[in-house]
């Protein structure tokens, strides 16, 4: 009996790795509000996302600028090993686990200087606009936008802000001394950040 529980006991972890690779947690949530759900919303899409199939083809498809000389392969394994660069202070992150620290921009007050870029309306179509600059191990959006997508249930777009934000975690950036907007989209970062947002939007007009 001793040794077939014992043997119960490996199997049951293996199959859950063959059916789920790699968790989302969101450890905090602040300043959301009202949209906490909508964004509890974006981190299980995420999550679905970076499980699918889909999401392992588009990575080791995927040619990009600024991939710190990885192949697809290895990017894919750095993804999924879940290593973060950056945590909040006095937190802890562990691999394998996408552990995410989220918050809003504070524009009238700590976080002023992101308040033009906030209000321009330009950004609603963009993902990005947040940590780059912050850098306290918390992905920091716009309330604008995140208030734009809500309005429009848009868990895609929010989704890829955070797979955009989630690859500088993992240490990839999108500079260069002199880039243009269509050269950032060429980058890693930018490309993973649009291939979730567009699964997502598949996944979701795939199921009713
Ligand atoms: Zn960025």
């Amino acid at each position: 009996m001793k040794k077939i529980i014992f043997a119960l006991g490996l199997l049951f972890p293996v199959q859950i790795c063959l059916s789920q690779k790699i968790t989302v947690k969101a450890h905090s949530v602040v300043g959301y509000g009202q949209y906490t759900e909508f964004a509890q919303k974006a981190f299980k899409a995420l999550e679905l996302v970076l499980n699918s199939d889909e999401f392992r083809e588009g990575i080791k498809t995927m040619k990009a600028e600024k991939t710190q000389g990885y192949t697809p392969e290895k990017l894919y394994e750095i993804i999924m090993q879940a290593k973060e660069k950056t945590v909040p202070t006095d937190s802890t992150a562990t691999d394998g686990i996408v552990d995410l620290w989220v918050r809003t921009l504070d524009v009238n007050g700590r976080d002023s200087k992101w308040k033009d870029n906030c209000e321009n309306p330009s950004i609603f179509g963009n993902q990005t606009i947040g940590i780059d600059g912050a850098g306290d191990g918390f992905m920091a959006i716009c309330p604008s936008a995140l208030e734009h997508w809500a309005s429009t249930n848009d868990i895609a777009a929010l989704a890829g802000h955070y797979a955009h934000e989630y690859m500088h975690v993992l240490g990839f950036d999108h500079y260069r001394l002199i880039s243009s907007q269509s050269w950032r989209e060429r980058t890693f970062v930018y490309k993973v950040g649009y291939l979730v947002r567009d699964l997502v939007k598949k996944m979701n007009s795939a199921s009713p």
